[in-house]
């Protein structure tokens, strides 16, 4: 079972804003993802897991809201827009990024430190000679690095804590 924190908010992610859900994962906050899903079994599930919803879908997250479920509606195209509606509805705590926090972007899973010399074999030789720090997700086995993802991540988190002084 995952680490979870009594009020650490947890969501449940339109697919269609996957960016969102692989940098909330990021920064460690579980995030499902779904799709082609019913509205009802949604908020059901919602319900059940204590979930907030966050779509652009306008009609679930009347409905949603109307049942008393948490939803955050987002209208922005941009991503940081975007990241924004959600930081001025629930309080996230923790907006930066740590190898011990953080969630598997790919799956959801957390994903723990891990020696260059067990994974030296699935990574290219050029990423193996420019990093040290790997990390690899408990459950899919996707192995990460300081690379181009988490830079981008790191950019993204400045401007939003720029924004938040
Ligand atoms: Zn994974």
């Amino acid at each position: 079972m995952p680490l979870k924190t009594e009020d650490e908010p947890t969501f449940f992610v339109d697919a269609m804003l996957g960016n969102i859900a692989r940098k909330l994962r990021l920064l460690g906050y579980d995030s499902q993802y779904f799709f082609n899903i019913d509205d009802e079994k949604l908020i059901d599930s919602a319900q059940k897991e204590k979930r907030i919803i966050i779509s652009k879908d306008e009609e679930l997250i009347k409905k949603a809201q109307k049942l008393g479920i948490r939803s955050i509606h987002i209208t922005k195209k941009e991503e940081l827009e975007q990241f924004f509606e959600i930081i001025n509805d629930v309080n996230l705590k923790r907006i930066q990024i740590n190898g011990n926090t953080a969630r598997c972007p790919k799956c959801n899973s957390l994903i723990e430190s891990v020696d260059k010399e067990i994974i030296k074999e699935k990574i290219p030789q050029g990423v193996l000679k420019l990093n040290d720090k790997f990390w690899r997700c408990k459950c899919c086995s996707q192995v990460y690095w300081e690379g181009t993802h988490i830079k981008n991540l790191q950019e993204f988190v400045g401007k939003v804590n720029e924004r938040l002084q």
